[in-house]
């Protein structure tokens, strides 16, 4: 398993790269029909991805930092009607000033004593993204105030630094992280998350075939690599 540990620490390494642009898949179109583009496909800073979840409610999960977002979400909506974050580290939140100088919005996460989110969410609670509901799953490990958030009807995961595809999972050597803590929430995301079908993580590539292969391998990888 001592390789399966170098394989993950090398994800994470590539994903902080500045050198190469990431090449991810911009936009998905889901199970029922909504579309989710990663705004942050084509940047080469050290930035989480951003989704752009576009419908009745367009919604930005996690802003990204250091590139030009705003221009990227004017591309595709005329208004924006709200931000959710997975969680509040500098990569996922950089952004956040230009988002809301732009287009006025309020943002939601899950710990409101951060300065950066006007409304908490809490666990259970269903949140409106697009034309879906998602349920807000608090899975700490990675941050004490991570959030994941999934659709039941359309199999859309939100799963921010949790999980990555094939079976990377997020670091716990930052404040606030702890390995037993994030294969807990690991093990929580995969009951709740039971169909699965489309998932997008904070960083690298989101996974449209067969996800819960890659949550179950990060949950076998984060047991034995601790
Ligand atoms: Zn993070």
């Amino acid at each position: 398993m001592r390789q399966r540990r170098g394989q993950v620490r090398h994800i994470l390494h590539r994903f902080a790269t500045t050198e190469t642009p990431n090449r991810y898949t911009k936009a998905h179109i889901t199970p029922t029909g909504g579309m989710i583009q990663n705004l942050a496909a084509g940047q080469t800073g050290m930035t989480s991805n951003a989704f752009l979840v576009a419908g009745e409610r367009a919604v930005l999960v996690d802003v990204g930092s250091g590139f030009d977002i705003v221009s990227a979400v004017r591309e595709q909506v005329d208004e924006l009607d709200g931000v959710v974050l997975t969680h509040t580290h500098p990569d996922h939140i950089g952004n956040l000033d230009g988002v809301i100088e732009a287009f006025d919005v309020d943002v939601w996460g899950y710990d409101t004593r951060h300065d950066a989110v006007d409304h908490g969410l809490t666990a259970g609670e269903s949140v409106r993204l697009g034309d879906g509901d998602y349920d807000v799953v608090h899975t700490p490990g990675h941050k004490n105030d991570h959030i994941c958030l999934y659709a039941p009807e359309s199999g859309v995961l939100f799963a921010g630094d949790l999980v990555f595809a094939n079976g990377g999972f997020g670091r716990t050597d930052l404040p606030e992280g702890d390995r037993s803590v994030l294969i807990d929430s690991i093990e929580r995301l995969l009951d709740r998350a039971e169909g699965v079908e489309q998932l997008h993580t904070g960083h690298g590539p989101s996974v449209t075939s067969s996800p819960r292969r890659d949550i179950e391998r990060a949950l076998q990888a984060a047991r034995t690599g601790a």
